[in-house]
């Protein structure tokens, strides 16, 4: 039960007695020893949550339910769009998996603070090996199976890890995609080299293992099972890559205590889901809301998740929520939009459990959102998100007794407890600007960036003196405190909610012999929301057949294929600002 009925009595406890107000939300954490304090700065200048407490995520997502008499309920409920299999996990076959797989991860030598990069579709292993590491006290590095060898290998080098964990082939819609030419590529490529590979086998593209490299999954499943470790609370839980300005993938460390706390309130505020419930989530693993939504919250708070490897179609989606009584849906912009190119027909489907879907990850346009309000006739709740932050920013509060949001949501709510968002207008007097929260952030978000080995404070985030954290997106704040996104202030491109730096793309093409100068910008795509589009100046007219396929075939090799990027322009001269600074939205607006 939430201590306040009204969204101004929650905003006014945290203003007031943060302490309290979240050390009484730590209440919902099985400690091992409980925090005495809430929020403590760091030498560093960042901070730290729940310090001087112990506790380990994975007894509080998992066993913590079997002893209190949920072994038999479903926590896992797992869907291939590519291969038509479902597999469904209670809680007491979580457990035994997960613990086993934990021993087998100890007998490879992994231990408290190793990192394990996890590189596997959205699978039921996918989440083991998460939840073993966590275990174990080991940080798992979950890499979206997408990703092309280079920037796997950019990756292993960040975090060095002990031990790979892959799959022997992810998915593109139904055709298998083996995966051990990219993992040795990979491999070959990095500088760092891990102590083996755990792989899961899959029956459709089983891969020849290579000896004394390779271990099987299901294999090392079956070791004696290892008990939770205590760890500190502000100890890494995992480290998730995100794009950023620089073009570099900045490694996004998250906590054990602050995380658990954070995840396990939102569940009950935000989404209005405790004990039993069922959350279904379309995000796979590798990105921010399959760790928190898809594993780690359903289960830390008892209930169980829904996850699916590929692009549900709405038949699917429905389907999933009819069979397992999903309560809550979480989905992106792209996913509706799929639904609605298909022209899903929802008409005939009751799903007397379905209260409500959430969207995050990109813009969602009002006719969208209404297109889904209308089809799913529940609330559709547009809330914002970041990786760095690990739970929304501002949402909707269904634990709160106030109701359902308006019908149509032009905003992205309120912000949640503990975010105290502020906009930075360029112009003096101005409205809208980049939207800044002030620090300390709550629990759950960025303990810092994973960088040279080490845990560092994220100074390229900081503002107005490092008082406050920069959210690169723009925005503007109404009377009611409700935020209003118009985009982001960098150059991310958001494509099918994913997000990458047209920076990164930028420093790929610009390796072309031909290219002598480039700029990569956003511009609107009716299903994926955004796709990159290339400027390119040549070193020399005129432009030869055959430039733009390899360009579009050197930026999908080294970042994957999932990046979208089709059109290349020729130009004479991109447009840049007196100090020379490409103009990117002038060249996206062109
Ligand atoms: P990611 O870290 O991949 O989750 O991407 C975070 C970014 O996605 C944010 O900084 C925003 O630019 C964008 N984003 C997330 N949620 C929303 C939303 N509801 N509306 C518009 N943009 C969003």
């Amino acid at each position: 039960m939430l201590p306040w009925t009204t969204y101004d009595a929650m905003r006014h406890a945290a203003a007031t007695d943060p302490d309290g107000f979240w050390l009484e939300a730590a209440r919902r954490i099985a400690w091992e020893q409980a925090p005495a304090t809430a929020c403590r700065p760091r030498a560093d200048g960042w901070h730290d949550w729940f310090a001087g407490g112990t506790l380990n995520s994975c007894h509080n997502a998992v066993d913590r339910h079997v002893a209190a008499g949920r072994g038999d309920q479903p926590a896992l409920v797992w869907h291939s769009c590519a291969t038509q299999e479902t597999q469904i996990l209670s809680y007491t076959t979580l457990q035994r998996r997960v613990a086993g797989f934990a021993g087998g991860l100890r007998a490879l030598g992994v231990g408290k603070g190793d990192r394990v990069l996890i590189a596997a579709p959205c699978m039921v292993e996918t989440a083991i090996a998460m939840l073993a590491c966590a275990r174990i006290g080991a940080v798992h590095v979950v890499v979206f199976a997408g990703y092309a060898a280079a920037e796997l290998a950019r990756r292993i080098d960040d975090v060095t890890p002990k031990i790979l964990v892959v799959a022997s082939c992810s998915f593109q819609g139904r055709t298998a995609l083996p995966v051990r030419a990219t993992l040795d590529e990979a491999l070959a490529g990095a500088g760092h080299v891990p102590d083996g590979c755990v792989i899961v086998q899959r029956t459709a593209c089983p891969m020849r293992a290579k000896p004394g490299r390779d271990h099987d999954f299901h294999a090392l499943e079956r070791h004696v099972p290892v008990p939770p470790v205590p760890v500190r609370a502000e100890d890494p839980l995992y480290i998730l890559h995100t794009s950023g300005t620089t073009g570099t993938p900045k490694g996004i460390v998250r906590d054990n205590g602050g995380h658990a706390v954070a995840l396990s309130l939102s569940m009950e505020l935000i989404y209005g889901c405790g004990p039993g419930d069922c959350f279904f989530t379309t995000s796979d693993l590798g990105w921010v809301v399959g760790h928190s939504y898809g594993v780690y919250a359903p289960l830390l708070s008892g209930g169980t998740s829904v996850i699916v490897e590929g692009c549900p179609s709405a038949a699917v989606i429905l389907g999933l929520c009819a069979a397992h009584d999903v309560r809550c849906l979480f989905t992106t912009p792209t996913q509706l939009r799929v639904m609605r190119q298909g022209g899903a027909d929802l008409s005939g489907h009751d799903l007397p459990a379905l209260k409500r879907v959430f969207v995050a990850g990109e813009y969602a346009d009002p006719a969208l959102l209404d297109w889904a309000r209308s089809s799913f006739r529940r609330p559709v709740v547009n809330h914002w998100w970041q990786t760095e932050t690990g739970w929304s920013i501002t949402a909707h509060f269904f634990g709160l007794a106030e109701g359902d949001p308006p019908a149509l949501m032009e905003d992205i709510g309120r912000p949640a407890p503990g975010f105290w968002p502020r906009v930075r207008p360029p112009v003096e007097g101005g409205q809208s600007g980049e939207i800044l929260l002030a620090l300390p952030l709550p629990p759950g978000c960025l303990a810092g960036i994973w960088k040279e080995g080490a845990l560092r404070p994220p100074t390229s985030y900081l503002a107005d003196h490092g008082a406050c954290y920069r959210t690169f997106d723009e925005g503007l704040i109404t009377d009611d405190q409700a935020v209003h996104m118009l985009g982001r202030s960098d150059d991310v491109i958001k494509v099918a909610g994913r997000r990458v730096s047209g920076v990164q793309i930028e420093k790929i093409i610009a390796g072309h012999p031909a290219v002598h100068g480039c700029a990569v910008a956003a511009v609107s795509d009716g299903l994926r929301g955004q796709r990159p589009v290339a400027y390119v100046v040549p070193a020399s007219w005129p432009v030869q057949p055959g430039w733009t396929a390899e360009i579009v075939e050197r930026v999908g090799r080294a970042l994957g294929r999932w990046v979208g990027l089709k059109e290349v322009l020729f130009v004479k001269q991109l447009p840049t600002t007196r100090s020379g600074k490409i103009m990117r939205k002038a060249l996206a607006t062109a």
